[in-house]
């Protein structure tokens, strides 16, 4: 893999709670613990083991990074900062707390990175 652009945001993902169960056995087959904290920018989140968050919480969590993106404020869509939002896996057990971070590097598309040769 060759990443080849700065991306804007980074994207700090922890694990803080169970909703339904004090463990995720029988409710989220990642494995995911309390403290467990994920990073990536437009890639999907790894730990510090490389290993992958959930896939499921994906479908929640990149809509909410592309809302970050597109210059959005959290606090809109529920976070309690424009750069922060706690997140429940769809599974229903696992809470993740998502933490933006700004570069300062230049946006994708408006910088003509976007299908410019
Ligand atoms: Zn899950």
């Amino acid at each position: 893999m060759k990443k080849w652009y700065d991306e804007e945001y980074e994207f700090v993902i922890e694990v803080t709670g169970f909703l339904n169960s004090d463990k995720t056995e029988h409710y989220c087959r990642n494995g995911e613990e309390i403290g467990d904290k994920y990073v990536c920018t437009y890639g999907c989140p790894v730990n510090k083991d490389g290993q992958g968050i959930c896939s499921k919480c994906m479908m929640i969590m990149f809509p909410v990074m592309e809302s970050v993106r597109s210059g959005g404020d959290l606090m809109n869509i529920g976070g309690d900062s424009p750069y922060t939002k706690d997140i429940v896996c769809p599974d229903g057990c696992v809470m993740f707390r998502l933490t933006a971070r700004p570069l300062g590097n230049e946006n994708f598309h408006k910088g003509g990175f976007w299908g410019k040769e």
